[in-house]
């Protein structure tokens, strides 16, 4: 038995005196009158049924609300009109329509999507239907003596319902009158489909359009700002009243590039604000720039989010001034890394719906594409800058050993030619003199070219290590030995303080190499001051420190000098492919190590590695 039945004796087929102001001729004229009315274009869909409400006034009820059923439970009243406006206000009230209040006629016709009459509603059932005191005083006051329950059905669903009530003694609801304003109902419903269906085109159509223009302003430019300028100026006025966009370059701490707002003063607000403030102080979107938050926000903004997030009163009296009253987050993201993020701001009136952040969404993601985009262009021209002043440098590098070699052998092939016409033959001193030339150059050239293959082999992640037991302190003793000569010639003094022998397990010719690269840099741009080699043990690692007091490295240099064609120096005045250092720290890495330079532009450098010894455990004592 439902609660109607049994409660109220619903009485579906009413008779009695029905002094019905809707009869005859007068429901078509009555129904075409509303049809009339409803067959405006409304922007909004739940306009239609305020002037639904306002109609069946002017003809079948002396008053008429309509309810619409919310997800989270319970009724939102959206439109009443009582024959006397002064009443009006108390249709408005509705003080028993929360959740947790399930019971009674309108949950029953929520629940079975029925119509239900009551042609008498009597004074006692009023105590039996209403569900607390304060809804109980309102019908007292409103004293409906008659009542008509009809569903609001959209696309098959119950969205709500209309209550139609007649409050004269005499009135009495009956069938014909439940079929008009069934049909009442139905237009309503309708028209409700229709505003929404409108809506959800308009919302396409902008949609798209703002889809076109991105894909016409945003691919266009190679410079990242202009780009995120555009992003800024598409999503102003069309998705929101403000917008602010922030880079985080990887390393660096994030910034604002770009900001707009429908309101030119306000506009000039945002920017002083995001200008003057660190990022992560203006908007809680910006944990997406850090990497930590969430990807997007969609919050209302309340006067107390903006004190919690205001580093002091001008921060938060420029934040109270932009009148932000819904926030709309989302981050930069391409290719799986998040560059920025984009805050959007709204003042009064509705909120962001998800509709929107998703269009939100696609519009930033097309922005951090072309940013991307941008970053790759740039990258991959300065890759080929960079290979094409390599080129030049590595024809000129590999030339320059070519000329005395060249030289050499167009002398030592006169000379032998002199000799076979019996001439005086060389001598085994001057032919030792240019063999010792010829020898160097030969040397100088494979040295180059094996720096080259051994970049490729890097490259192709092909270096392969032989591990074997050996003694750091041995090998760095061997290597300046073979450095003395130039040394010498140099004028460069070349110490070694290596106490103890620092026992690992290494790549013999590949630690050699890294020695002599970091002792050759440092007769090179030594200046012809001292060097200086330490070799020492720290527990499991090994550290091996070459000084010199030479031209140094700037800090911006010291960046960048590890990796590949990189040069500190101009090619005039020093050779040089700008390889060694990076051979070097592929090979320290390869061994599970590390390669730094502690420098300052003419105060020297001092180039540290420190390689674990591996699982050499039986070493002597460090
Ligand atoms: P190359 O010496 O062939 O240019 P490297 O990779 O060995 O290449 O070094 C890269 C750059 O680092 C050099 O061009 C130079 O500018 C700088 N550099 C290396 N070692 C030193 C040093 N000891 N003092 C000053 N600058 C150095």
């Amino acid at each position: 038995m439902t609660w109607v039945q049994g409660q109220l004796e619903e009485q579906t087929t009413a008779g009695g005196n029905a002094m019905a102001p809707v009869t005859g001729e007068e429901p078509l004229r009555f129904l075409a009158h509303v049809s009339r009315a409803l067959a405006a274009v409304w922007e909004d869909p739940e306009a239609p049924l305020g002037e639904v409400a306002r109609l069946a006034v002017g003809g079948v009820a002396t008053y008429c609300t309509v309810d619409l059923f919310e997800q989270a439970g319970g009724f939102r009243r959206v439109a009443g009109a009582h024959r006397e406006p002064a009443l009006e206000p108390l249709l408005r009230e509705a003080p028993s329509f929360s959740p947790g209040t399930e019971v009674g006629p309108l949950y029953q016709t929520l629940r079975d999507g029925q119509s239900h009459l009551f042609p008498d509603f009597l004074p006692e059932h009023r105590e039996l239907a209403a569900r607390n005191p304060e809804h109980l005083a309102l019908m007292e006051r409103l004293g409906p003596r008659s009542m008509m329950l009809v569903p609001l059905g959209v696309g098959g669903r119950t969205l709500g319902l209309f209550t139609f009530a007649a409050c004269e003694a005499q009135r009495r609801y009956g069938p014909e009158d439940l079929a008009i304003a069934e049909e009442l109902a139905r237009r309503a419903a309708a028209a409700v489909e229709h505003a929404r269906l409108l809506r959800e085109m308009r919302r396409a159509e902008r949609a798209t359009r703002l889809l076109a223009e991105a894909g016409a302003r945003l691919g266009t430019s190679l410079d990242v700002v202009e780009t995120l300028e555009s992003l800024a100026r598409l999503m102003v006025p069309e998705l929101a009243e403000g917008c602010a966009v922030y880079l985080a370059p990887p390393g660096e701490a994030a910034r604002c590039v770009a900001v707009a707002h429908a309101d030119p003063e306000k506009e000039a607000l945002l920017r002083e604000t995001a200008w003057r403030y660190p990022p992560d102080m203006q908007f809680p979107v910006l944990g997406a720039v850090q990497l930590e938050g969430p990807l997007r926000v969609r919050a209302e903004v309340t006067d107390g989010a903006l004190a919690a997030q205001a580093s002091d009163a001008e921060h938060l009296r420029l934040l109270r001034a932009l009148g932000m009253r819904s926030l709309l987050g989302v981050a930069l993201v391409a290719r799986e890394r998040v560059l920025g993020a984009v805050a959007l701001t709204r003042g009064e009136g509705p909120g962001f719906s998800a509709e929107e952040q998703q269009l939100a969404e696609e519009l930033a993601r097309r922005a951090a594409l072309s940013v991307d985009n941008a970053r790759l262009y740039h990258e991959a021209r300065d890759a080929v800058r960079l290979r094409d002043e390599f080129l030049g440098i590595a024809s000129h590098e590999l030339k320059t050993p070519l000329t005395p070699l060249h030289l050499k052998l167009q002398m030592l092939q006169k000379q032998a030619e002199a000799a076979a016409r019996g001439g005086a033959p060389v001598s085994p001193g001057r032919l030792a003199e240019s063999l010792e030339v010829l020898q160097r150059q030969v040397r100088k050239l494979s040295s180059l070219v094996d720096n080259l293959l051994d970049v490729s082999r890097i490259t192709a992640g092909r270096l392969r290590l032989e591990l074997e037991d050996m003694d750091l302190a041995t090998v760095a003793a061997e290597v300046l030995g073979r450095f003395a000569p130039s040394a010498a010639q140099l004028q460069c003094q070349l110490e070694l303080h290596a106490p103890v022998p620092v026992f690992g397990k290494w790549d013999r010719l590949r630690l050699e190499q890294v020695v002599t690269n970091l002792v050759s840099n440092a007769l090179k741009y030594g200046a012809g001051r001292p060097v200086v080699v330490h070799v020492e043990a720290d527990g499991p690692l090994a550290r091996l420190s070459v000084r010199d007091g030479g031209i140094g490295i700037s800090e911006a240099d010291q960046k960048r000098i590890f990796e590949r064609f990189e040069r500190a120096v101009s090619e005039k005045h020093y050779g040089g492919l700008g390889l060694g250092l990076y051979i070097t720290r592929q090979i320290v890495e390869a061994f599970g190590g590390t390669v730094r330079v502690s420098s300052a532009l003419g105060q020297g450098s001092t180039f540290t590695l420190e390689v674990p010894r591996g699982d050499y455990l039986r070493g002597p004592v460090d």
